[in-house]
């Protein structure tokens, strides 16, 4: 199995100033593409730390790609870098100093004589012309690694690495050595009871070669596997769901919103939703899913008492007796919100979003659920403590999703 890394040279990536796009990108393109991405490196832009960083990583991978400091100007120093770490000086190409200045001229831009060192690359160097920019990318091998060398300006760097690297990962017959993934969200079960019943695994991700990663968003939990080859994968995916598939919630790259949307739809079925502290974003959740009027019946937002009474039907003296955020108070909301839009389902949020409020035995970030089905009204109650207004009323959207999928 090929692998990939990739080393960033740019001061400004370190000091806050830009945050590093095509590191990111390439991590997704791995993923699309079935390679490994190995590491990611961010280095300034002195010559001795590119040296040393090309030394390092290129004995460590198949494929490095370096991205930045190609341009004209002083602070560009990667090609200078390049050369001396080869042992290959600098040459001229003549066509890549003609097509500049063609290019140059067709846009009515100057051209000053820093421009030539645009042109000059490292003798033997493979040339990768652009369509998209006026820097020529370059490609080297050492230490038995192809070392590929890209502009830094992200829409350049993903243009040279569709058009140059990718097309080298396309599945050739051996299909089979590429890498595959699986996603897996889990909700109701934590991180280390899910890693006590899943006990084994981790010794048939080594016998096939694979990786399991646990990443916790409270209040869910996804598993992510990875292996060479799908029947790898599906190995592991196999023994996963034989032992907790009851808490899983969702699949793959699927939204959310656009499983349950598909899954409503299977059975005829509608929700409906009622948000106090999450102002709409449950509801703008499912609407951004293309058809969802088809199941979507419609949202009610219901942020003062008043409203949650005149809208939702909840009880007055419930609110004051238990407070708007109270397992009470969202299944009253659920229920109302099921009767007045006449759907199979709703669902329910009032919590403390923060950051200020909150008392001690409701602190900020507390969040009531309800839902209520054709069967009943369910509760479930979430903590989001030490999150900002934003994450605590984003995770609420998600997690009452989650119920309705539980
Ligand atoms: P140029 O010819 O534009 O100088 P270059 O190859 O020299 O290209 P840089 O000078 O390193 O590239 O960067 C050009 C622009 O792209 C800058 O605005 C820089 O901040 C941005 N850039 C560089 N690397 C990255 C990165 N990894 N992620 C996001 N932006 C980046
Ligand atoms: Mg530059």
């Amino acid at each position: 199995m090929k692998t990939v890394s990739i080393l960033c040279v740019g001061e400004e990536l370190l000091d806050g100033r830009t945050r590093d796009q095509n590191a990111i990108w390439l991590a997704r393109a791995s993923t699309d593409h079935g390679f490994d991405l190995s590491s990611i490196h961010i280095i300034g832009d002195a010559q001795d730390t590119i040296i040393n960083a090309l030394e390092e990583v290129s004995q460590t991978c198949d494929f490095l790609v370096v991205s930045g400091g190609l341009g004209p100007t002083a602070d560009d120093i990667t090609r200078d870098a390049a050369s001396k770490w080869l042992g290959a000086a600098l040459q001229l190409d003549e066509s890549a100093l003609r097509a500049l200045k063609q290019r140059f001229a067709a846009r009515g831009y100057s051209y000053t004589a820093n421009n030539r060192s645009q042109c000059l690359f490292p003798a033997g160097a493979k040339i990768l012309k652009s369509d998209v920019g006026t820097a020529a990318g370059f490609a080297v091998e050492n230490n038995d690694c192809v070392i590929t060398f890209l502009p830094g300006v992200p829409r350049e760097f993903r243009w040279f690495i569709e058009h140059y690297m990718l097309p080298q990962f396309k599945p050739a017959g051996d299909a089979e050595d590429l890498i595959h993934r699986e996603r897996l969200v889990f909700f109701g079960a934590g991180e280390s009871w899910l890693e006590s019943q899943l006990e084994g695994i981790e010794e048939l991700a080594s016998e096939v070669g694979g990786r399991v990663s646990y990443l916790a968003k409270a209040p869910l939990i996804e598993i992510h596997l990875k292996a060479p080859g799908a029947k790898a994968v599906s190995r592991m995916l196999d023994f996963t769901l034989e032992r907790v598939s009851k808490w899983v919630i969702a699949r793959g790259d699927q939204p959310t919103e656009a499983r349950i949307g598909a899954l409503l739809q299977e059975q005829g079925a509608t929700v409906s939703s009622a948000e106090s502290c999450t102002g709409g974003k449950l509801a703008a959740r499912f609407v951004s899913v293309s058809g969802a009027s088809n199941w979507f019946e419609r949202g009610f937002i219901t942020y003062s008492n008043d409203a949650k009474t005149k809208a939702l039907g909840v009880s007055a003296e419930i609110i004051d007796r238990f407070g708007a955020v109270s397992p009470q108070v969202v299944c009253q909301m659920a229920a109302g919100a099921q009767k007045e839009a006449g759907a199979t389902y709703a669902l329910s949020i009032s919590g403390i979003a923060g950051p200020t409020g909150g008392t001690p035995d409701k602190p900020v970030g507390t969040v009531h659920f309800a839902l209520a089905a054709p069967d009943g009204v369910w509760h479930f109650e979430a903590l989001f403590a030490g999150k900002s207004r934003e994450q605590v009323t984003s995770a609420s959207a998600y997690t009452s999703m989650a119920l309705l999928l539980w």
